[in-house]
Protein backbone atom coordinates (compact mmCIF):
# COMPACT_ATOMS: atom_id res chain seq x y z
CA UNK A 1 0.00 0.00 0.00
CA UNK A 2 2.86 2.23 0.28
CA UNK A 3 3.19 2.61 -3.50
CA UNK A 4 -0.13 3.44 -3.65
CA UNK A 5 0.02 6.39 -1.13
CA UNK A 6 3.19 7.62 -3.16
CA UNK A 7 2.24 7.17 -6.54
CA UNK A 8 -1.33 9.53 -4.81
CA UNK A 9 1.20 12.09 -4.60
CA UNK A 10 2.79 12.20 -7.44
CA UNK A 11 1.16 14.53 -10.29
CA UNK A 12 -0.97 12.98 -12.99
CA UNK A 13 1.19 10.42 -15.01
CA UNK A 14 3.19 11.91 -18.26
CA UNK A 15 1.37 9.07 -20.39
CA UNK A 16 -0.21 8.65 -24.03
CA UNK A 17 -2.66 7.19 -25.77
CA UNK A 18 -0.92 7.82 -29.27
CA UNK A 19 -0.56 5.05 -30.84
CA UNK A 20 3.08 4.15 -32.42
CA UNK A 21 2.92 2.63 -35.82
CA UNK A 22 6.48 1.03 -37.80
CA UNK A 23 7.81 0.11 -34.17
CA UNK A 24 10.17 -2.15 -35.86
CA UNK A 25 11.50 0.30 -38.30
CA UNK A 26 15.02 0.55 -37.95
CA UNK A 27 16.09 4.51 -37.08
CA UNK A 28 19.22 3.82 -35.56
CA UNK A 29 21.03 1.67 -38.13
CA UNK A 30 24.48 1.60 -37.01
CA UNK A 31 22.94 0.94 -33.12
CA UNK A 32 20.00 -1.22 -34.56
CA UNK A 33 17.34 0.75 -32.45
CA UNK A 34 14.03 0.89 -34.05
CA UNK A 35 10.94 3.50 -33.88
CA UNK A 36 9.48 1.45 -31.13
CA UNK A 37 12.33 1.94 -29.00
CA UNK A 38 12.76 5.71 -29.79
CA UNK A 39 8.86 6.33 -28.50
CA UNK A 40 9.96 4.32 -25.74
CA UNK A 41 12.48 6.64 -24.86
CA UNK A 42 10.06 9.64 -25.13
CA UNK A 43 7.44 7.38 -23.41
CA UNK A 44 9.52 7.59 -20.61
CA UNK A 45 11.59 10.56 -20.11
CA UNK A 46 8.09 12.33 -21.05
CA UNK A 47 6.90 13.73 -17.34
CA UNK A 48 10.94 14.95 -16.93
CA UNK A 49 11.04 16.59 -20.53
CA UNK A 50 7.56 18.30 -20.33
CA UNK A 51 8.25 20.76 -17.79
CA UNK A 52 11.58 22.26 -19.59
CA UNK A 53 10.06 21.58 -23.62
CA UNK A 54 6.15 22.55 -22.60
CA UNK A 55 4.54 25.68 -23.78
CA UNK A 56 7.05 26.47 -25.97
CA UNK A 57 7.76 27.13 -29.82
CA UNK A 58 9.35 24.29 -30.96
CA UNK A 59 11.26 23.19 -33.89
CA UNK A 60 11.19 18.95 -34.80
CA UNK A 61 14.09 16.92 -36.45
CA UNK A 62 12.56 14.74 -38.81
CA UNK A 63 13.87 11.47 -40.15
CA UNK A 64 10.64 9.23 -41.28
CA UNK A 65 13.04 6.75 -42.48
CA UNK A 66 15.34 7.27 -39.86
CA UNK A 67 18.93 9.05 -39.54
CA UNK A 68 20.81 7.71 -42.16
CA UNK A 69 18.23 8.82 -44.60
CA UNK A 70 16.80 12.44 -45.68
CA UNK A 71 16.18 14.37 -42.36
CA UNK A 72 14.56 18.08 -42.37
CA UNK A 73 14.07 20.79 -39.55
CA UNK A 74 10.56 21.58 -39.21
CA UNK A 75 9.42 24.96 -37.62
CA UNK A 76 5.75 25.10 -39.07
CA UNK A 77 2.56 23.08 -39.31
CA UNK A 78 1.92 21.78 -43.02
CA UNK A 79 -1.99 20.97 -40.84
CA UNK A 80 -1.02 16.86 -40.48
CA UNK A 81 0.25 17.14 -36.34
CA UNK A 82 -3.28 16.51 -35.29
CA UNK A 83 -4.86 18.04 -31.96
CA UNK A 84 -2.25 17.21 -29.37
CA UNK A 85 0.30 18.95 -31.05
CA UNK A 86 -0.71 23.13 -30.66
CA UNK A 87 -0.53 26.18 -32.76
CA UNK A 88 0.60 29.20 -31.70
CA UNK A 89 0.83 32.62 -34.71
CA UNK A 90 4.50 33.83 -34.51
CA UNK A 91 4.89 36.97 -36.77
CA UNK A 92 8.38 36.83 -38.40
CA UNK A 93 10.58 39.20 -39.54
CA UNK A 94 8.97 39.93 -42.86
CA UNK A 95 5.83 40.65 -41.08
CA UNK A 96 3.74 37.92 -41.69
CA UNK A 97 2.61 35.53 -39.08
CA UNK A 98 3.27 31.86 -39.43
CA UNK A 99 2.26 28.85 -37.49
CA UNK A 100 4.81 27.39 -34.74
CA UNK A 101 4.54 24.45 -32.73
CA UNK A 102 4.07 24.01 -29.23
CA UNK A 103 3.31 20.75 -26.92
CA UNK A 104 2.33 20.40 -23.49
CA UNK A 105 1.29 17.23 -22.99
CA UNK A 106 2.79 13.41 -23.31
CA UNK A 107 0.31 13.25 -26.18
CA UNK A 108 1.87 15.90 -27.98
CA UNK A 109 5.34 14.89 -27.67
CA UNK A 110 4.43 11.20 -28.80
CA UNK A 111 2.67 12.49 -31.64
CA UNK A 112 5.79 14.28 -33.02
CA UNK A 113 7.44 11.02 -32.35
CA UNK A 114 5.00 8.98 -34.34
CA UNK A 115 5.25 11.43 -37.27
CA UNK A 116 9.27 10.73 -37.28
CA UNK A 117 10.75 13.13 -35.29
CA UNK A 118 14.25 11.91 -33.71
CA UNK A 119 15.57 16.02 -32.05
CA UNK A 120 13.52 18.45 -30.21
CA UNK A 121 14.32 22.09 -30.02
CA UNK A 122 12.94 24.83 -28.79
CA UNK A 123 13.05 28.55 -28.38
CA UNK A 124 14.05 30.17 -25.44
CA UNK A 125 10.62 31.88 -24.34
CA UNK A 126 7.23 29.89 -23.82
CA UNK A 127 4.77 30.53 -25.55
CA UNK A 128 2.21 33.18 -23.11
CA UNK A 129 5.09 35.89 -24.12
CA UNK A 130 7.55 34.90 -27.37
CA UNK A 131 9.26 38.04 -26.94
CA UNK A 132 10.51 37.88 -23.41
CA UNK A 133 13.39 35.60 -23.21
CA UNK A 134 13.24 32.85 -19.97
CA UNK A 135 16.55 31.51 -20.44
CA UNK A 136 20.02 32.28 -21.68
CA UNK A 137 22.79 29.79 -22.87
CA UNK A 138 25.95 29.94 -23.98
CA UNK A 139 26.27 27.05 -26.22
CA UNK A 140 30.21 25.89 -26.05
CA UNK A 141 31.06 24.35 -29.54
CA UNK A 142 34.62 22.59 -29.92
CA UNK A 143 36.42 23.01 -32.46
CA UNK A 144 37.49 19.35 -34.38
CA UNK A 145 39.79 17.82 -31.87
CA UNK A 146 39.25 19.53 -28.65
CA UNK A 147 39.12 17.42 -25.96
CA UNK A 148 36.50 17.45 -23.54
CA UNK A 149 38.26 18.72 -21.23
CA UNK A 150 38.56 22.26 -22.73
CA UNK A 151 34.81 22.16 -22.84
CA UNK A 152 34.75 21.34 -19.60
CA UNK A 153 36.76 24.36 -18.09
CA UNK A 154 34.73 26.24 -20.26
CA UNK A 155 31.73 25.52 -19.30
CA UNK A 156 33.25 26.04 -15.65
CA UNK A 157 34.23 29.45 -16.63
CA UNK A 158 31.18 30.74 -18.05
CA UNK A 159 29.33 29.52 -14.75
CA UNK A 160 32.10 31.54 -12.88
CA UNK A 161 31.65 34.49 -14.77
CA UNK A 162 27.92 34.22 -14.71
CA UNK A 163 27.53 33.66 -11.25
CA UNK A 164 30.03 37.15 -10.45
CA UNK A 165 27.01 38.79 -12.48
CA UNK A 166 24.31 36.87 -10.32
CA UNK A 167 23.32 34.25 -12.45
CA UNK A 168 22.93 30.82 -11.64
CA UNK A 169 23.61 28.29 -14.37
CA UNK A 170 22.92 25.10 -14.97
CA UNK A 171 24.51 22.77 -17.12
CA UNK A 172 23.52 19.97 -19.89
CA UNK A 173 25.10 18.25 -22.45
CA UNK A 174 24.15 17.98 -25.61
CA UNK A 175 24.68 14.11 -26.75
CA UNK A 176 26.49 15.83 -29.67
CA UNK A 177 30.31 17.69 -29.06
CA UNK A 178 29.40 20.36 -26.66
CA UNK A 179 27.75 21.60 -23.48
CA UNK A 180 25.14 24.26 -22.96
CA UNK A 181 25.70 26.92 -19.74
CA UNK A 182 21.72 27.74 -19.44
CA UNK A 183 20.61 30.63 -16.96
CA UNK A 184 16.90 30.46 -16.50
CA UNK A 185 15.24 33.81 -16.57
CA UNK A 186 11.96 35.33 -15.06
CA UNK A 187 10.30 36.22 -18.60
CA UNK A 188 11.14 40.32 -18.62
CA UNK A 189 14.39 41.28 -21.08
CA UNK A 190 13.32 41.05 -24.85
CA UNK A 191 15.44 39.55 -27.16
CA UNK A 192 17.37 42.38 -28.66
CA UNK A 193 18.20 42.68 -24.74
CA UNK A 194 19.02 39.63 -24.22
CA UNK A 195 20.84 38.81 -27.43
CA UNK A 196 23.09 42.31 -26.87
CA UNK A 197 24.03 40.64 -23.50
CA UNK A 198 25.47 37.30 -25.00
CA UNK A 199 27.05 38.94 -27.95
CA UNK A 200 28.79 40.87 -25.54
CA UNK A 201 30.11 38.76 -23.17
CA UNK A 202 31.29 36.06 -25.62
CA UNK A 203 33.76 38.86 -26.80
CA UNK A 204 34.65 39.60 -23.38
CA UNK A 205 35.47 36.38 -23.10
CA UNK A 206 36.75 35.67 -26.56
CA UNK A 207 38.95 38.69 -26.08
CA UNK A 208 39.85 38.15 -22.74
CA UNK A 209 41.48 34.84 -23.67
CA UNK A 210 41.27 34.68 -27.27
CA UNK A 211 43.90 31.22 -27.26
CA UNK A 212 41.15 29.09 -26.06
CA UNK A 213 38.02 31.19 -27.40
CA UNK A 214 36.15 32.89 -30.13
CA UNK A 215 32.96 34.40 -30.29
CA UNK A 216 33.40 34.74 -34.03
CA UNK A 217 31.17 33.18 -36.66
CA UNK A 218 34.21 32.63 -38.86
CA UNK A 219 35.24 29.05 -39.34
CA UNK A 220 38.92 29.30 -39.57
CA UNK A 221 38.60 31.56 -36.28
CA UNK A 222 37.39 28.44 -34.46
CA UNK A 223 40.67 26.40 -35.32
CA UNK A 224 41.49 24.75 -32.20
CA UNK A 225 39.02 27.09 -30.13
CA UNK A 226 35.72 26.73 -28.15
CA UNK A 227 33.20 28.61 -30.22
CA UNK A 228 30.67 30.40 -27.79
CA UNK A 229 27.91 30.17 -29.57
CA UNK A 230 25.68 33.23 -28.02
CA UNK A 231 23.16 33.09 -31.39
CA UNK A 232 20.87 30.43 -29.57
CA UNK A 233 19.92 34.08 -27.41
CA UNK A 234 17.94 35.47 -30.91
CA UNK A 235 14.45 35.79 -31.25
CA UNK A 236 13.20 32.22 -33.01
CA UNK A 237 16.27 30.42 -32.53
CA UNK A 238 16.41 27.47 -30.91
CA UNK A 239 18.47 24.91 -28.58
CA UNK A 240 18.04 20.83 -28.21
CA UNK A 241 15.40 20.29 -25.35
CA UNK A 242 17.06 18.74 -22.09
CA UNK A 243 15.97 14.41 -22.60
CA UNK A 244 15.60 14.86 -26.67
CA UNK A 245 17.98 12.42 -28.69
CA UNK A 246 20.27 13.57 -30.99
CA UNK A 247 20.57 12.08 -34.32
CA UNK A 248 23.83 10.99 -34.01
CA UNK A 249 24.92 7.52 -34.98
CA UNK A 250 25.58 6.15 -31.19
CA UNK A 251 21.34 7.62 -30.32
CA UNK A 252 23.04 9.62 -28.05
CA UNK A 253 20.61 11.99 -25.51
CA UNK A 254 20.79 15.53 -24.70
CA UNK A 255 21.16 15.34 -20.85
CA UNK A 256 21.07 17.71 -17.69
CA UNK A 257 23.92 17.67 -15.22
CA UNK A 258 24.46 18.89 -11.87
CA UNK A 259 28.32 21.15 -11.92
CA UNK A 260 29.36 18.12 -9.33
CA UNK A 261 28.80 15.68 -12.33
CA UNK A 262 30.61 17.90 -14.80
CA UNK A 263 33.48 17.90 -13.01
CA UNK A 264 33.55 13.76 -13.81
CA UNK A 265 31.54 13.20 -16.80
CA UNK A 266 33.50 11.57 -19.59
CA UNK A 267 31.77 13.00 -22.62
CA UNK A 268 29.19 15.16 -23.71
CA UNK A 269 27.28 11.75 -25.64
CA UNK A 270 27.52 9.80 -22.04
CA UNK A 271 23.47 9.28 -21.94
CA UNK A 272 21.74 7.13 -24.40
CA UNK A 273 18.49 5.74 -25.63
CA UNK A 274 18.03 3.36 -22.88
CA UNK A 275 19.10 5.17 -20.41
CA UNK A 276 15.66 6.76 -19.78
CA UNK A 277 15.17 5.16 -16.81
CA UNK A 278 18.20 6.04 -15.40
CA UNK A 279 17.91 9.91 -16.95
CA UNK A 280 14.06 9.83 -14.50
CA UNK A 281 16.05 8.09 -11.33
CA UNK A 282 18.64 11.08 -11.53
CA UNK A 283 16.12 13.90 -11.50
CA UNK A 284 14.72 13.06 -7.93
CA UNK A 285 18.57 13.24 -6.53
CA UNK A 286 19.28 16.42 -4.69
CA UNK A 287 21.26 18.38 -7.19
CA UNK A 288 19.07 17.65 -10.34
CA UNK A 289 15.70 18.30 -8.60
CA UNK A 290 16.01 21.91 -8.72
CA UNK A 291 18.31 21.90 -12.28
CA UNK A 292 17.15 25.06 -14.51
CA UNK A 293 14.81 26.53 -12.06
CA UNK A 294 16.33 29.93 -10.50
CA UNK A 295 13.99 33.46 -10.46
CA UNK A 296 16.57 35.79 -12.00
CA UNK A 297 17.29 38.26 -14.68
CA UNK A 298 19.81 40.02 -16.64
CA UNK A 299 21.93 42.46 -14.98
CA UNK A 300 22.23 45.88 -15.96
CA UNK A 301 25.36 46.18 -17.79
P1 LIG B 1 26.79 20.13 -30.10
O1 LIG B 1 27.12 19.93 -28.67
O2 LIG B 1 27.29 19.02 -30.95
O3 LIG B 1 27.20 21.48 -30.58
P2 LIG B 1 24.18 21.28 -30.34
O4 LIG B 1 22.80 20.81 -30.14
O5 LIG B 1 24.61 22.40 -29.47
O6 LIG B 1 25.17 20.05 -30.16
P3 LIG B 1 24.80 23.05 -32.52
O7 LIG B 1 25.24 22.70 -33.90
O8 LIG B 1 25.74 23.79 -31.67
O9 LIG B 1 24.33 21.66 -31.85
O10 LIG B 1 23.47 23.85 -32.52
C1 LIG B 1 22.77 24.04 -33.66
C2 LIG B 1 21.47 24.67 -33.29
O11 LIG B 1 20.88 25.19 -34.44
C3 LIG B 1 20.56 23.63 -32.73
O12 LIG B 1 20.42 23.85 -31.35
C4 LIG B 1 19.24 23.85 -33.44
O13 LIG B 1 18.25 24.34 -32.56
C5 LIG B 1 19.55 24.77 -34.55
N1 LIG B 1 19.42 24.06 -35.80
C6 LIG B 1 19.82 22.83 -36.09
N2 LIG B 1 19.52 22.48 -37.36
C7 LIG B 1 18.93 23.58 -37.88
C8 LIG B 1 18.41 23.89 -39.17
N3 LIG B 1 18.41 23.01 -40.17
N4 LIG B 1 17.90 25.12 -39.33
C9 LIG B 1 17.88 26.01 -38.34
N5 LIG B 1 18.37 25.78 -37.10
C10 LIG B 1 18.89 24.58 -36.88
MN1 LIG C 1 26.51 23.33 -29.61
MN1 LIG D 1 26.12 25.99 -31.88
Amino acid sequence: LETEHHAAERPAPATSTVVITSRDRVIYPEANITKGQLADHYAAVAEIMLPWIGSRPISLVRCPQGRAKQCFFQKHDAGSFGEAVHHIGIVEKDGHEEPYLYIDDADGLMTCVQMGTIEFHGWGARIEDVEKADRLIFDLDPDEGLDFEAVREAAFQFRDILKSMGLETFPMVTGGKGVHVIAPLTPKAEWPQVKDFAYRLAQAVAQNDPKHFTAALAKARRKGRIFVDYLRNQRGATAVMPYSARTRAGASVAAPISWGEMKTIDSPAHFHIGDAPELVRRTSSKTLASWGRAEQVLPDI
